[in-house]
């Protein structure tokens, strides 16, 4: 097995619906113990872990206010949804033994830490993974943007986004057989072609930092250990 990894300090983005399982809704409790193996396994090799969890699988602004509901409301919603999904991650992990505090970008200081910054860096520091709820705090952003911002903040040297696919494709691999993964992509192109890999204010934010952006396959057991020794596959967005 992989024991080297040339990275330091990383955050990892999931999507809330990566904790879902085949339900259509929610969390699905082996689901989120399978993927704090992952971020454990990883853990243990000694690298400094972030995370950011999305809200999608509970609750989604745009959807809440497509259905009338006022925006920035619905939005709120969807930060709540983060961070109960961030509970759930911290429990899995405090039960594998992985120390882990969820730090919230919305004080409820009964229910997680508020975010700070130099604590947050002490945390990482002591080897405690960090898990940053509630995404920007802010209406109108995505947790992929949360996730770009608190990378940089804390210094990591790369974002790991783990998906359903394998990287990042020049069309869905899902509908067409001929879809080329890339192995590296430029952020100027991932805005150009709209790939797809995160939404355009997170892509620029990355850019403007030079923070690489790692795409690869959730769904492929050990996949995110082997990555952070240079296996397996995966696109780098740079
Ligand atoms: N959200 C927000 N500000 C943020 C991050 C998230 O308003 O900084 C809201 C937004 O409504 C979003 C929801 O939280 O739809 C869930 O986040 P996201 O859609 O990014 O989750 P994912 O698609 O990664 O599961």
């Amino acid at each position: 097995p992989e024991t080297k990894t040339t990275f330091r300090r990383v955050l990892l983005k999931i999507s809330g619906e990566a904790l879902m399982g085949d339900q259509g809704y929610g969390l699905h409790p082996p689901t989120v113990q399978r993927i704090a193996q992952e971020v454990k396994s990883v853990h243990d090799l000694g690298v400094e872990i972030c995370m950011v969890i999305g809200g999608g699988n509970i609750f989604r602004g745009l959807q809440g206010s497509a259905q009338g509901m006022e925006r920035t409301t619905a939005d709120y919603m969807g930060m709540l949804a983060t961070v109960m999904n961030a509970l759930a991650m911290q429990s899995a992990l405090e039960g594998l033994g992985a120390y882990c505090r969820v730090i919230s970008a919305i004080r409820m200081d009964e229910v997680a830490e508020p975010y700070i910054r130099r604590r947050a860096v002490r945390h990482l520091e002591k080897k405690r993974i960090c898990i940053f709820a509630a995404g920007t705090g802010n209406p109108y952003f995505t947790t992929d943007t949360a996730a770009t911002l608190r990378a940089n903040e804390m210094n990591c040297e790369a974002i790991f986004k783990g998906t359903k696919v394998d990287g990042v494709y020049d069309k869905d691999p899902h509908k067409f057989d001929d879809a080329v993964r890339y192995d590296t992509v430029s952020y100027d192109d991932v805005l150009a072609k709209r790939l797809g890999v995160m939404d355009a204010s997170a892509i620029a934010l990355a850019r403007e930092n030079n923070l690489p952006i790692i795409v690869f396959s959730l769904d492929e057991p050990g996949g995110l250990r082997g990555i952070l020794a240079g296996k397996g596959t995966y696109t780098t967005v740079r």
